[in-house]
């Protein structure tokens, strides 16, 4: 019997070049592209623990959980830590990134999160890039959530390790990722000693054995389903323009944004500055005594399909994501979204004005 997941003929060097140089375009990048066949924790980590090394030191911007995760990463690696956090409810600023370089004029390496999902907020890497470049540290990015929801340059804007996954705005699987590798980074990873080697994790056995060799012939079989999935994705994308998805994924977030707040019923967007909310999802804080994992299980259940969930860890009981990405960068996500979350805001006494959300919505998309 034929299976579409099945029986699948493998996947050819040709092909796997093919889509990396579509990633490569997706991103307007000159620089090399590495498709990695995994989450994308993988390339972060990959990237991190290439240019990590005891003795460097490294500007680690938390602006949610996965700048958390990569100050472990950066510890672990033996690196000197410097972290700026700021609030979730915010962004950071060039000023903040320009401040604190000033400070500890030794950092050697930026990591920053373009958008955070988990949040719902976005920060100015055009800005930041530009004083990232001035200092000469080396500059990663983690665009997982920005890719394919807002404009995402990694070339123009000076990043040097960009990784990006085919999970959020671009509506693909979570098991695979890519990173574009700038030729200073590639310089920094070949001198580190400590960089992995012969390791899955390793970005630099992908530039001897494959992108030295002129993409001839892949190291390992590749996962097809996900390489097809990930072809698929970036084909979907440049048939209704890079411009339009973004487009999409704007209106969606400002439509939610306006929504949310005609809604009332003490609902309130979670980032305080528009200008400082990630296209890729909305995250809104609900009112004191309202728990909000509660109150996305009630609009659940009247609507399993709406793409909502609570926030992570402590920021489940005040926040609530609106995760209208991908597919569900549509009206009718966010409509149903705020009508739900009206409807389970009514139940618990609170006064809602669903007409009011709706007409915030047709008047904002
Ligand atoms: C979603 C996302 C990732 C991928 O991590 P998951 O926990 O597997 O979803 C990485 N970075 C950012 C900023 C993300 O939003």
């Amino acid at each position: 019997m034929t299976h579409p997941f099945l029986d699948l003929a493998p996947l050819t060097a040709a092909r796997f070049a093919a889509i990396e140089r579509r990633v490569a375009a997706l991103l307007a990048t000159e620089q090399d592209v590495v498709i990695t066949q995994g989450e994308a924790l993988l390339p972060l980590e990959g990237c991190i623990r290439g240019a990590a090394h005891p003795g460097s030191t490294a500007l680690n911007v938390v602006t949610g959980p996965y700048g958390q995760t990569f100050g472990n990463w950066l510890r672990d690696c033996g690196a000197h830590v410097v972290d700026l956090e700021v609030p979730f409810h915010t962004a950071v600023s060039a000023e903040d990134v320009d401040r604190a370089l000033s400070e500890h004029p030794e950092i050697d390496f930026v990591s920053l999160v373009h958008a955070e999902a988990a949040t719902g907020n976005t920060n100015p890497v055009a800005e930041i890039g530009e004083v990232v470049r001035r200092h000469g540290a080396l500059f990663m990015l983690d665009a997982v959530a920005s890719v394919g929801a807002e404009p995402l340059l990694p070339d123009a804007w000076g990043v040097d390790l960009c990784v990006i996954g085919a999970q959020k705005a671009m509506g693909g699987p979570a098991g695979v990722s890519a990173v574009s590798v700038s030729e200073r980074a590639w310089a920094r990873i070949a001198a580190n000693p400590k960089a992995p080697r012969r390791s899955y994790l390793s970005l630099l056995d992908w530039k001897e054995r494959w992108i030295d060799g002129g993409r001839k012939a892949l190291p390992h079989a590749p996962a097809q389903l996900e390489m097809l999935a990930l072809e698929a994705c970036v084909e979907r994308i440049e048939a209704a323009g890079l411009d339009t998805v973004t487009a999409r994924h704007a209106s969606a977030a400002a439509a939610t944004r306006a929504g949310a707040s005609a809604l009332g019923g003490g609902l309130e967007p979670y980032v305080h500055e528009a200008r400082d909310a990630a296209p890729v999802a909305t995250t809104l804080r609900t009112p004191e005594g309202v728990d909000a994992s509660e109150l996305v299980a009630e609009a659940l259940a009247a609507d399993p399909a709406l793409p909502l969930i609570a926030g992570g860890g402590a920021l489940a009981k005040e926040m609530i994501r609106v995760n209208h990405y991908g597919a569900d960068a549509t009206p009718a996500a966010v409509r149903g979204s705020l009508v739900a979350l009206g409807a389970a805001l009514g139940a618990t006494g609170r006064e809602v004005d669903t007409a009011a959300a709706l007409k915030a919505v047709s008047q904002t998309w």
